[in-house]
């Protein structure tokens, strides 16, 4: 059938959706219900057939009655508002992001030495009224062109044919860069630094001309290739003339055309693909949507600012794929080497101008499937015999369609209702899930927020007890809602450790909280069941206490150890004794040695980095918390894990069970209140506040001929099918590989269902679908014209950063080569028209491609400098699995912005440069975000107003390269810096710590390090060097 969606009629549900009316709550209080479920989720899959006529509930209508709008409302900030200046964020709703603490210490408190050891235990669990004495045990704590060639070589450019709805025509022309001097002709506008794109811009070609290529991409650059070889990644031939001059940045060429800087036109002439991106350009927003209908048809790149029109496939920002074309047999598949796989974000946080999913209800029976397959009802089931019955697209198996949802069809065989059921017009949307999708066929109990502080002597030294306690008591009111205007229904909980646990009661209806102390850490129980989760609003007074007693309680203690698993187990167990899913919030500071289960050992060893043991590093040193994480599934127990460390504390370990459980890691590495906690606090707002569903099980199904056989993310997988997450919020993301398994038809394309069972922050259950369908292909060349490098680069990334569990780093990064190379060879081979094997030539749309795989090469995950700690990089590691394509694309290839070239009367951004030293002026200021950091860096002869107007003094000497945020003051620049500052970190799921970045300064080696394009000291290559490397091994397999 055909998938692509007609011209959309004005949608009946263009407004908010009603929020949750089904379902009754249950209550809640400190009601225990005994006994977990350890039963799986029989259901998910499961019922489904079991249609009863039952009244027609279509899709919940328009909101007449007064049902709460589901999206807009949320509380979280994420979207902020201070996206003025830069559109909205681009892609999806990237949250903010934040950082990995840097290696550059600040002092790191001393230690001092362990305090008196505890005495031996009380009693398993005593009990004690706050104020009184501490707890006993509480002792100190290209288009191809078909066959054309690819742009190439000083001649024009083939014409683009443009495509996409909002193409623009393409400005810049694929240029050429020959090993030699730069061809003068083709004066292409070097248009300036790739925004989105770096580099290799265009070229497509690449002449190899005279220097060969070094050989080893670690191997030094050649030096002296000087000019013409630094020129070969400008993105098009610099003009004559302008070697010689300072390399000022973006300068180069003529000014750029407003909305197409950067880039030229990318296959099929996209418009704005490749080219403005970067600066997030509003020129954008408000041209043409991007309408999801046409089938095989890329999406927008991640860094441009665009507008999604769902008809029919899901938006790009649930769902991006490294090819809307695929190969249709698998040996054309294996012949290309192009990963098959899509990047799956399911509960994506949309701009406020675009709708979220609508909720549909199909009634007591439940969603409509397909019997066969379990496909849900969806735009691609074909209605059949008058609308009786209905054709699955992904199985083709016939299913008779409920007396309840019969309809009829019109003349074209479309239910006349097609366009007033999301469920049968749109991408995505939602279906309320009955009691047969709920674990235990019960309906879920509201979650709940489990707080879990250490309380050891360097928590308490470095800040961070009284930081979580002040912040607790404001955030309490900012817990996730599906309706502003009506009260969380989480309920919270709070203990603190150190060797042993304090569980707290704060019961609404105590005077003051009582702490129980459970010392016995061997077999871990909660020691009080009534007014451990409590609903805030009745508890409010006694939670305040305790928040304010806490830090006065410990403040002197000398308790230096503590113990990890037994806090997780704490919180699980007092989930299950709740009956709920729900999240544990664990700040903790040191590794776990104290005795107990999940105690470990200091096992960093550097010397192991390089070495065929180094995957140890990355592997957890026990299998404790991998059990202890599977459990955690089983409840909806999800993790977040804040870390507060002064030396390792083995995230590789400690990080198990987050990455397990659909949770996160926070790392701050040398704490010091006055200048992290704001970047902290930033972290936790978000956190806490985001969007989150618990209990999720997640599914990708797929018409017939592929399926998905791989999955990429912080999640458990018990069968080869099922994704469970114990919880999943708005920036978690999946990516899943397809493989084939028979052949696949041109005229059918091929589908593909992500079905995503959750149970929401109020205790609704929902299915959130995605449908996603994509071109076949039998000509490589349709592959090659319509594949996403930013989406290849994301699944590269993740598939290096797990195989380094396992092989040696080195033969890593020689397997991405290899396939990188098997590609393009690939593409050469089949593709492009006969030409001298000395050139290189590149499909349009992967021209980047290598660019961003030398960056994946170098990173810390994979070629470390000797400054990288093993907890940074298992860390990193970790952090990456889960990123959507905008994140790991500003992460791999950060987001350089020259500051001193800023038009403040208007609201766009400058262009973005290419992340190079040498595109560095010594007169200008630079902006470089990579989703974690951000740098400010100043040259040493900025001038004196622009330093005045943004740091409040006129000399460089004077500028304090300790502050973390630009100081306010009263003129265009400073207001327009601050506000840049700020509009990107609303875009990323982490805050980042500014970072001011003198020239010649110490600190100036950390920003280097961001310059991806440049040779690093630790042997990473240039990406001139790589370049010709890359170009070797393609010659190679040609040959
Ligand atoms: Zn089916």
């Amino acid at each position: 059938m055909n998938v692509n969606q007609q011209p959309h009629m004005a949608s009946p549900y263009g407004q908010p959706q009603p929020g949750y009316q089904g379902y009754p709550q249950s209550g809640y209080g400190g009601q225990h219900v005994p006994g977990g479920y350890p039963a799986p989720y029989a259901p998910y899959n499961g019922p489904a057939s079991a249609y009863q006529p039952g009244p027609p509930q279509g899709m919940r209508g328009p909101p007449t009655s007064g049902a709460p709008p589901v999206s807009a409302a949320q509380a979280y900030s994420q979207f902020g508002q201070g996206d003025i200046q830069n559109g909205p964020p681009p892609l999806g709703a990237p949250p903010q992001r934040s950082v990995f603490s840097q290696p550059f210490p600040t002092a790191a408190p001393p230690f001092s030495a362990p305090g008196p050891t505890q005495p031996p235990g009380p009693p398993l669990a005593s009990q004690q009224t706050f104020p009184q004495a501490p707890p006993p045990s509480q002792p100190p704590f290209s288009s191809a062109p078909p066959q054309v060639p690819p742009a190439s070589y000083g001649g024009p450019p083939p014409p683009v044919q443009a495509s996409h709805p909002r193409a623009a025509p393409p400005t810049s022309q694929p240029a050429a860069f020959p090993g030699g001097p730069p061809p003068t002709s083709t004066p292409t506008q070097y248009t300036g630094p790739p925004m989105q794109q770096p580099p290799v811009s265009q070229p497509s070609s690449f002449h190899s001309g005279p220097p060969p290529p070094p050989t080893s991409i670690q191997g030094p650059p050649l030096a002296s290739q000087g000019p013409p070889m630094s020129q070969a990644n400008h993105v098009a031939p610099p003009q004559p003339g302008m070697l010689a001059g300072p390399p000022v940045p973006g300068m180069a060429g003529p000014p750029p055309q407003p909305g197409m800087q950067g880039y030229p036109p990318q296959q099929n002439g996209e418009y704005c693909r490749y080219s403005c991106c970067l600066s997030g350009s509003q020129a954008n927003k408000g041209s043409e949507p991007f309408v999801t209908g046409v089938r095989g048809q890329a999406p927008p790149l991640v860094t441009t600012n665009f507008h999604v029109k769902d008809q029919g496939n899901a938006s790009p920002r649930f769902i991006r794929c490294t090819a809307y074309n695929i190969p249709c047999t698998s040996d054309m598949a294996k012949q290309s080497q192009v990963p098959l796989a899509a990047v799956i974000k399911p509960l994506a946080t949309l701009p406020p101008d675009e709708n979220s999913p609508y909720i549909v209800d199909h009634g007591e029976s439940g969603p409509i499937r397909c019997n066969r397959c379990k496909a849900y009802m969806c735009p691609y089931m074909q209605f059949i015999e008058g609308g009786r019955r209905f054709q699955c697209g992904f199985c083709s198996c016939v299913t008779e369609v409920p007396p309840h949802y019969f309809q009829h069809l019109d003349h074209t065989g479309k239910r006349v209702d097609c366009y007033d059921r999301p469920e049968l017009s749109l991408g995505s949307y939602e279906f309320l899930a009955t009691v047969d999708y709920c674990k235990n066929n019960k309906i879920p109990q509201p979650p709940a927020f489990i707080f879990l502080i250490d309380v050891s002597y360097n928590a308490v030294k470095n800040g961070m007890v009284r930081i979580v306690c002040q912040e607790l008591k404001t955030l309490l009111d900012y817990l996730p809602r599906e309706n502003p205007d009506v009260q969380s229904n989480i309920r919270v909980g709070f203990a603190t450790y150190n060797k042993v646990l304090h569980f707290y009661n704060v019961k609404a209806s105590l005077a003051q909280p009582q702490m129980m102390v459970v010392s016995d850490v061997a077999d871990m129980f909660v020691p009080l069941l009534d007014g451990f989760l409590v609903n805030v609003s009745e508890s409010r007074v006694v939670i305040e206490s305790l928040l304010d007693q806490i830090p006065d309680m410990f403040a002197d203690t000398r308790e230096t150890e503590t113990v990890f698993g037994p806090v997780i187990q704490a919180g699980l167990e007092a989930l299950k004794a709740a009956d709920c899913a729900g999240k544990l919030f664990v700040f903790h500071t040191s590794l776990p040695i104290a005795e107990a289960p999940g105690k470990l050992k200091n096992r960093e060893d550097k010397k192991l980095v390089g070495t065929d043991k180094e995957k140890s590093l990355f592997q957890p040193q026990v299998s404790f918390y991998a059990n202890l994480a599977k459990e955690c599934v089983a409840q909806g127990c999800c993790v977040d894990l804040f870390l507060f460390p002064n030396q390792y504390v083995d995230v590789a370990t400690l990080g198990v069970v987050p990455t397990s459980t659909g949770g996160s890691v926070y790392k701050y590495t040398y704490f010091q209140a006055q200048s992290d906690q704001e970047r902290f606090l930033n972290d936790l707002r978000k956190d806490i506040q985001k969007k989150v569903g618990f209990d999720a099980v997640m599914r990708v199904r797929t018409s017939t001929g592929i399926r998905a056989t791989d999955f990429f993310g912080s999640f458990y997988m018990s069968n080869t099918t099922d994704v469970e997450l114990a919880g999943l919020d708005c920036d978690k993301t999946v990516t899943v590989e397809f493989r084939h398994d028979d052949k696949l038809s041109e005229e059918t394309g091929a589908l593909m269902q992500c079905a995503v069972l959750y149970t929401s922050c109020s205790g609704q259950r929902r299915l959130r679908i995605h449908n996603m369908a994509v071109n076949c292909c039998a000509q490589l060349a349709d592959l090659y014209r319509n594949c996403e490098t930013d989406t290849i680069i994301n699944f590269f990334a993740k598939y290096a950063y797990r195989c380094v569990l396992n092989n040696p780093t080195k033969n890593v990064r020689d397997s991405l080569v290899n396939q990188c190379a098997q590609i393009l060879a690939c593409y050469r081979k089949n593709c492009a028209s006969p030409s001298s094997a000395g050139q290189l030539i590149l499909p349009e749309c992967m021209k980047l491609l290598p660019v961003y795989l030398n960056c994946v090469l170098k990173s810390d995950v994979l070629h470390p400098g000797a400054d990288v700690s093993l907890d940074d990089r298992a860390y990193l590691r970790q952090l990456v699995s889960a990123m959507d394509v905008a994140e790991s694309h500003v992460f791999f290839y950060p987001r350089l912005l020259p500051v001193h070239k800023l038009d403040v009367e208007c609201d766009t951004l400058p262009v973005a440069i290419r992340d190079s030293e040498e595109r560095l002026s010594k007169g200008g200021i630079y902006l470089l975000e990579t989703g974690l950091n951000l740098f400010l860096w100043v040259g040493a002869n900025a001038q004196q107003e622009l330093l005045q107007n943004i740091f409040g003094t006129p000399a460089f000497g004077q500028i304090d390269s300790n502050m973390t945020s630009l100081p306010i003051l009263d003129n265009p620049y400073s207001k327009r810096v601050r506000e840049i500052v700020e509009s990107f970190r609303a875009q990323r799921s982490r805050y980042m710590k500014l970072m001011v970045v003198k020239q010649e300064d110490k600190l100036e080696l950390i920003f280097k390090h961001f310059l991806v394009e440049d040779k690093n000291n630790s042997g990473g290559a240039s990406y001139v060097d790589f370049l010709c490397h890359m170009h070797k091994e393609i010659r190679q397999l040609l040959s």
